[in-house]
């Protein structure tokens, strides 16, 4: 096995898994599975890398959606939910009071300007981004999540997986909000927004940041089954450099969620 980052053959066990975490999401298709899995680290770059034989293809096919939001109904409860968060509890409301301060200094402001949202979920960030004067455009695979998103942000929606889709339409602004740890192949993602980035453009990334989580041990959120990855610092610079881009900008924080997230402005090289 080579390091999907930076190559590299050499890793450490750094956790290993004989139940789930208690915080981890109960997937019904391992209902019946001996659950075993390790996280390995790369000796090199020290990106994370779940190491696992269990058959995970459900839980990325309607599962996920499915076991954290149950329905159509649990994905708007969730919704109403995170967007009646208090300002100081929501890591989307410092996300975006981030990424609007970032883009006052980079262009000189932000109103009108157009974003591609890919992951959007549960469409809590297209929702706050509309409010402060973007054109947003939200991707996500999963049905239910592009519905509710069209329906009750009312912005436009692509419901399809990012290396399927076509088009090449140009955005000031592309986001991929924990979305790179839930990809076999996050440069070759990352690489792909390159022709959706508009002259003057910059990507916007979140991952979980494992160089601090793994201080906590391995009961922490960033080490549960759906991700694939856990990002070190180094690991998100030389993801950046790989897929073609310079970081203007990657920083750490500890969000109201309690999550840890390395966050990044990119610009194409
Ligand atoms: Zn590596």
């Amino acid at each position: 096995m080579n390091c999907p980052i930076c190559g590299n053959q050499y890793f450490d066990t750094i956790f290993q898994y004989t139940e789930p975490p208690v915080i981890e999401t109960r997937y019904p298709a391992l209902k019946d599975v001996a659950y075993y899995r390790e996280t390995l680290q790369c000796k090199k770059c020290l990106h994370f890398i779940a190491f696992q034989e269990m058959d995970l293809s459900a839980i990325y096919s309607g599962d996920y959606v499915s076991a954290t939001y149950k329905d159509k109904a649990g994905v708007q409860g969730t919704f109403n939910k995170i967007i009646n968060l208090p300002p100081e509890r929501s890591d989307n409301t410092g996300r975006v009071a981030r990424i609007n301060d970032f883009a006052m200094r980079y262009w000189g402001g932000y109103t009108n300007k157009t974003i591609l949202d890919i992951g959007s979920g549960l469409g809590v960030f297209p929702y706050l981004m509309k409010k402060n004067g973007w054109k947003v455009t939200a991707l996500d695979p999963d049905q239910r999540a592009a519905e509710h998103i069209k329906d009750t942000v009312q912005v436009e929606t692509i419901c399809g997986d990012f290396f399927e889709v076509e088009s090449t339409r140009k955005y000031d602004l592309v986001t991929f909000n924990k979305v790179l740890e839930h990809v076999k192949d996050p440069i070759a993602m990352l690489s792909k927004s390159k022709d959706n980035l508009a002259d003057n453009g910059l990507v916007y990334v979140e991952v979980p940041d494992g160089d601090i989580a793994v201080l906590d041990g391995k009961e922490r959120e960033e080490f549960t089954i759906d991700h694939l990855y856990i990002f070190s610092f180094i690991s998100l610079a030389i993801t950046a450099e790989k897929a073609g881009f310079y970081p203007v900008l990657i920083e750490r924080l500890k969000e109201p969620s309690t999550k840890y997230t390395l966050r990044a402005f990119l610009k194409k090289k």
